[in-house]
């Protein structure tokens, strides 16, 4: 770990997909300012904004060494003017005031506050602000205010889904669900994803991928897992999104966070005696059970690699391979296929090592992905 940029360092690309960015951040003092900023943005709707600050903190998070002084950033793609000023505070100060500014604002602390429920975005969180709640019981003292069914279970389970998971707990999640799915069939494939499977150690949910090579199957195979679950006892809540995938209508030209593969969103009930390092729980909390976030998605084998991609993350890794895609490339990628809009093909992939190929990229592991 250096301090200062190695002289005959090779320069690093303006996509996050060119950059190998491990769990290890050396210049968190500076990214975790960005990323305050960006949420003051986002929550503004200040999206050119927003995104800029993620980029300057995603170059500063793949820096094998710490950033002492500006002189040593000159040469990096991404650093703004804000950006550039918000480090030269947090030098020169060991802070930034605007950044300790936004902190200690009501909004802020409001916004936060309310998004961190499953099941509350920004505009519900703006629209409660608006109407001066300023805390949970204000806003569950509000006959006029309806939750839905998510909502509901967002504050029904807060304490234990605030909580991080852990990578013992994840685990345990992935061997329930495992028996569960081949209880159902005997060639059901689950793949841990999201951010356990660049190496986290913990995370806010456990991502899973389920699929069978049995083609057109992982839909009832995620309906039956679902319904086993239930019976167990083991499912708190379950919001379901079946398939409107339709291969016909692809490709989709429009950037889409979104894919379209059967998928649900759930909350399950996690017993201590599944996991071998017990759950974390708070300090002299002795629950024998947990609630934890837990997102499977769904899809047909022959697009299992672009979902595992996708689902991967992490979200500005998938945001720039996108972007590289369609700007150097003239291709399409989205978490169903890769087409190429010159040739008019799709290219077939079977793992996420085609389809770096396909891209012409050089591969970059799950755990090099944190960009
Ligand atoms: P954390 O540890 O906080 O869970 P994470 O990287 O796993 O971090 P997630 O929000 O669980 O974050 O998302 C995992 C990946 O799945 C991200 O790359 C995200 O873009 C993708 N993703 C999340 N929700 C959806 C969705 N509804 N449709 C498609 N992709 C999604
Ligand atoms: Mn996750
Ligand atoms: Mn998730």
């Amino acid at each position: 770990r250096e301090d200062f940029p190695p002289t005959a360092e090779a320069a690093v690309s303006q996509y996050a997909c060119q950059r190998r960015t491990t769990t290890e951040n050396n210049n968190k003092i500076f990214t975790d300012a960005f990323e305050v900023l960006a949420e003051r943005y986002q929550s503004n709707e200040m999206e050119r904004r927003c995104l800029g600050l993620r980029r300057a903190a995603s170059v500063l998070k793949s820096l094998p060494w710490a950033v002492r002084s500006l002189e040593s950033t000159h040469n990096l793609p991404c650093l703004g003017e804000h950006a550039k000023a918000v480090m030269d505070e947090i030098l020169e100060h060991g802070l930034s005031f605007e950044v300790e500014k936004i902190l200690s604002d009501e909004r802020y602390q409001t916004m936060k506050l309310f998004t961190s429920v499953f099941g509350v975005g920004p505009k519900t969180a703006d629209k409660w602000y608006r109407r001066g709640h300023r805390s949970f019981s204000d806003v569950l003292t509000d006959r006029s205010i309806h939750l839905n069914q998510m909502q509901q279970n967002g504050f029904l389970h807060y304490g234990d889904i605030s909580r991080a998971v852990s990578k013992a707990e994840a685990r345990a999640l992935m061997s329930v669900i495992d028996e569960a799915a081949h209880a159902i069939t005997p060639n059901a494939i689950l793949t841990l994803t999201g951010g356990f499977r660049r190496g986290k150690e913990f995370g806010h949910d456990v991502d899973f991928i389920l699929t069978t090579p049995e083609q057109g199957k992982e839909e009832s195979l995620l309906q039956n897992i679902i319904k086993r679950l239930k019976k167990q006892g083991i499912l708190l809540y379950c919001e379901y999104q079946s398939s409107t995938f339709d291969m016909s209508k692809l490709p989709i030209q429009k950037f889409k966070a979104m894919d379209q593969f059967a998928k649900c969103f759930l909350i399950m009930r996690l017993e201590s005696s599944r996991v071998e390092e017990g759950l974390h729980n708070v300090e002299g909390d002795s629950k024998s059970w947990r609630a934890v976030r837990v997102d499977l998605v769904s899809p047909p084998m022959d697009h299992y690699a672009f979902a595992l991609l996708g689902w991967s993350g992490s979200t500005m890794f998938d945001r720039d391979l996108r972007r590289f895609a369609r700007v150097e490339r003239r291709m399409i990628l989205d978490n169903h296929c890769l087409y190429n809009k010159t040739k008019k093909e799709f290219l077939a992939a079977t793992t996420e090592k085609d389809i770096f190929a396909h891209l012409g990229l050089e591969y970059i592991e799950p755990w090099q992905r944190n960009a």
